[in-house]
């Protein structure tokens, strides 16, 4: 049977896997705990996987470039906005600790989700899970050096960018509801700088700077 080994050496392999930081965060965090009961012997393909409320636990790969991209290190404060399962929430914070992350869902269902698998992590006292929009950011912790959106949004939202520290990075697929551009913002002192880091299929971005609930009902 494939084992959660074989997916990191997968990963690996294929290069998505880059570093040694990010193959032992993938290691030491089972995405098995992370997937519905019904799903747990796909928790080692590279799928995404359903997780409720019509959202899904990101593939392993998309998840390991932008923990790749993220470039996350010791002691840093981290945002994320879309907990969904709170896996990607426990891999920053094995790359972050003794920093912090804080992460938002907007699903009810999902963040009492997220907030009990969280427990299940190594720092998981770190990891603070909260119900409500993220596309506002969450002003009360900014400054964050990381920002990660594991959603579609129309647009960097300019709240996003208020938030985030000088020489802080932010991760956001930018586009529709479906197919997004996956776009790196370093903020610098002089300004901003935008990468395109390619083609992605996210979930949107349903909130006050996301796109709106009505087209979803
Ligand atoms: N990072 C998650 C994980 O590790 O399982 C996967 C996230 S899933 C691809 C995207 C999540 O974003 C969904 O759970 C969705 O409910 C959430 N979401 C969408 N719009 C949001 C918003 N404005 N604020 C917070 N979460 C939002």
């Amino acid at each position: 049977m494939r084992s959660l080994k074989d997916l990191v050496e997968e990963l690996e392999r294929e290069g998505f896997i880059r570093s040694r930081e990010v193959k032992e965060a993938m290691l030491n965090i089972d995405r098995r705990n992370f997937v519905p009961y019904i799903h747990r012997e796909e928790a080692y393909l590279d799928e995404p996987l359903p997780i409720g409320e019509d959202q899904t636990i990101s593939a392993p790969h998309m998840v390991a470039i932008m923990l790749e991209l993220l470039e996350i290190k010791k002691g840093m404060k981290v945002l994320e906005i879309g907990a969904g399962s709170g896996y990607n929430a426990c891999l920053i914070e094995f790359l972050a600790y003794p920093g912090k992350v804080i992460s938002i869902e907007r699903q009810k269902s999902l963040y009492y989700i997220a907030q009990e698998n969280v427990k299940r992590c190594p720092y998981s006292e770190n990891i603070k899970i909260i119900f409500g929009d993220g596309s506002m950011g969450y002003p009360e912790e900014a400054p964050f050096d990381r920002i990660v959106v594991t959603c579609g949004a129309p647009d960097i939202p300019n709240v996003l960018l208020e938030q985030l520290s000088i020489d802080g990075i932010m991760l956001i697929p930018v586009g529709g509801h479906y197919f997004q551009e996956l776009y790196r913002v370093i903020k610098r002192k002089e300004g901003i700088t935008k990468e395109n880091h390619g083609s992605v299929a996210f979930v949107p971005m349903i909130g006050k700077y996301g796109f709106k609930e009505e087209f979803y009902i």
